[in-house]
């Protein structure tokens, strides 16, 4: 950020956002936020509490009860369309807010505005198309099956993509008519805290869409285990995950969990590499590796694995990172811990002998105290070693050779995740195979879209969570469905 950003005054806390109004957090208290890039502090959120939580649940029921339960789904549909429109309306003061919070690349943070938009366009879309169906039974009986809206939705949403994770959530549970209450990362939320004064704007009814910002052991703890909310959606670490999933488990209701993961990117040896390159580095360098579809295994074939390798390691040398405005290859990452966690990982990869093929830089004017680390290549990285098996969550790919098909598919669903992979290979009948046998939510076959497509069903096995966002499978989950049984003869 150049003198005159980082001089400005900081930004003054809104509040918490309840009924379409900010009010004070009840605790009074503030929380710093931090921009990574600078590692300074540029802003103030509010720490939201159990009670702000409560307030906000209790805003939500009125509101699922009273006008926005009322609205047909039409209306719900214009208005969250309307929200997209003000969201794309505002992109550039968005964008920045985004890339300073989290200090991604100012591209990267605008290609982040324009998919929340989306999420609300497709979504507002949706709303109106999105219906049972009738069954066909016993003579005398007319059977039709209704999706209903839980009623109110419990939200919490990590720092790595403010914008796309507040659209991801919230668009599919307020078009089926959901009233929400979010609690999004302390780290980074101030895009949220924004869009939510353009819900308003668009007439989203009072009630429908509140936001507690606050941590996570307070406010989201306080979120996770009340009462009167009807369902949970969780994107974050797994073991924050294992904790929502029990407090939904004691209030007997359900959750999306979508937790990360270790995705493969296997490369056969009949690969167009030079179609697939950029891909295959983008994949763990987009948002600094602070994705959960990151490409962070680099799997190759054995007969390709010098060819490939070395056509990496070019790249990966050039690769860069510094402040949004540089507008690089990579920004920092979200905070010192996070920071130290990577760099604990490749303190423990030399400590085992593993070679580091590349690494890139840190830019000259990047600033000192931001939180950057250069982008890191190892390889080969035995199967059983932590960089094959657990999420860094940073910018640092390992490359583990293959032998042939069967040795692939094997290694690819040799982690506890499954959350996506990528196939590359010029064999049609090998990619189907191949996509067919991981194990993992969504699989690309000559391509890699981490993060991307919300018309695409994305999410988990096993330790990467359960439950489909985006698509309309979206819709199924943020809905219950009953049965309506008529007798009329
Ligand atoms: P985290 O603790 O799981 O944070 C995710 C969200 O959960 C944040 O909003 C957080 O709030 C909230 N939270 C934390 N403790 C909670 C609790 N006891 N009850 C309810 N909500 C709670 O993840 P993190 O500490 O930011 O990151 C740690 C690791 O998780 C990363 O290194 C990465 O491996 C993984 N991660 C994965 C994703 C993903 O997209 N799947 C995203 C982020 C992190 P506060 O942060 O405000 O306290
Ligand atoms: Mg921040």
């Amino acid at each position: 950020m150049n003198d005159k950003t980082s001089q400005a005054p900081v930004q003054k806390a809104k509040g918490v956002f309840i009924d379409n109004q900010w009010r004070p957090a009840k605790s009074g208290r503030v929380i710093d936020v931090y921009a990574p890039a600078e590692g300074a502090v540029f802003a103030q959120i509010a720490a939201g509490g159990a009670e702000d939580i409560d307030a906000a649940v209790q805003a939500a029921r009125r509101a699922h009860e009273g006008a926005w339960g009322r609205l047909t789904a039409v209306d719900r549909g214009r208005l969250l369309s309307k929200l997209g429109q003000l969201i794309l309306d505002h992109v550039d003061e968005l964008t920045l807010i985004e890339a300073r919070d989290t200090s991604k690349p100012l591209r990267q943070a605008h290609a982040d505005i324009l998919a929340c938009a989306r999420y609300f366009e497709f979504f507002g879309g949706a709303a109106d198309k999105f219906h049972g169906e009738t069954i066909p039974f016993m003579n005398g009986y007319f059977v039709a099956t209704e999706r209903e809206p839980h009623g109110v939705t419990g939200h919490i949403i990590p720092w790595n993509y403010p914008a796309q994770m507040f659209g991801r959530t919230l668009a599919p549970a307020l078009a089926t008519g959901n009233a929400t209450v979010l609690k999004p990362a302390e780290d980074a939320c101030l895009t949220p805290l924004r869009i939510a004064e353009l819900a308003a704007e668009a007439g989203l009814p009072e009630g429908a869409l509140n936001i507690v910002p606050g941590i996570g052991s307070e406010a989201g703890a306080a979120l996770i285990s009340h009462p009167g909310v009807d369902f949970l959606s969780f994107t974050g670490s797994p073991e924050v995950g294992v904790m929502v999933q029990t407090e939904a488990a004691k209030n007997h209701i359900t959750c999306t969990l979508e937790l990360g993961g270790k995705s493969p990117q296997i490369v056969f040896d009949d690969v167009d590499l030079d179609a697939a390159l950029p891909s295959l580095v983008n994949a763990i360098v987009q948002n600094a590796g602070q994705t959960c579809s990151a490409g962070s295994r680099l799997l190759v074939e054995k007969k390709a694995y010098d060819r490939v390798v070395e056509a990496v390691i070019a790249r990966f040398s050039t690769l860069k990172a510094g402040t949004p405005e540089m507008d690089l290859d990579l920004g920092a990452l979200i905070n010192p811990r996070q920071k130290k966690r990577v760099e604990s990982f490749c303190a423990r990869a030399a400590d085992d002998g593993i070679p580091l093929l590349a690494q890139g830089s840190v830019a000259d004017g990047a600033p000192q105290a931001g939180y950057f680390v250069a982008p890191k290549l190892y390889g080969p990285v035995p199967r059983a070693n932590t960089l094959a098996r657990d999420e860094v969550f940073g910018p640092v790919l390992s490359v583990i050779p293959f032998d042939d098909e069967a040795d692939a598919i094997a290694t690819a669903n040799g982690t506890d995740f499954g959350l996506i992979a990528g196939v590359w290979t010029q064999d049609a009948k090998r990619a189907t195979r191949v996509a067919r046998k991981v194990r993992a939510g969504q699989v690309y076959v000559n391509a890699y879209g981490a993060g991307g497509g919300i018309e695409l069903p994305f999410g988990g096995v096993r330790k990467s969570g359960h439950g489909r966002e985006k698509g309309f499978a979206a819709l199924h989950d943020f809905t219950t469905m009953k049965t309506i049984i008529v007798k009329h003869d």
